[in-house]
């Protein structure tokens, strides 16, 4: 199996939490804040060790473009600055 097939495939994937709540900046960092904190942390190291084997790995955030834009503290997609990428103004957009 290839490593690109292992690394997206939805086997793979594992959800870490369930909040039934808005989906506010202030919200999602009140929920989350201690997972968010712990998920950096293990990314920011790039390995985990689980029953003394050490892994390396490489951290996703996948969501909806509503969540992704919540999480950044950014507004709706049709706000002034919408981009998870970039600055652009939703005038220069095309
Ligand atoms: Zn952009």
């Amino acid at each position: 199996m290839s490593l690109l097939k292992t690394c997206f495939c939805f086997t793979d994937t594992y959800t870490l939490a369930c909040v039934k709540a808005g989906e506010s900046y202030e919200v999602l960092k009140e929920e989350l804040g201690l997972l968010i904190t712990e998920i950096n942390s293990v990314a920011e190291k790039g390995v985990i060790v689980i029953d003394g084997t050490q892994f390396s790995l490489e951290v996703f955030l996948a969501a909806d473009y509503k969540f992704l834009l919540a999480t950044m503290g950014l507004g709706c997609a049709t706000s002034d600055y919408a981009c998870l990428w970039c600055l652009v103004s939703k005038k220069e957009r095309y």
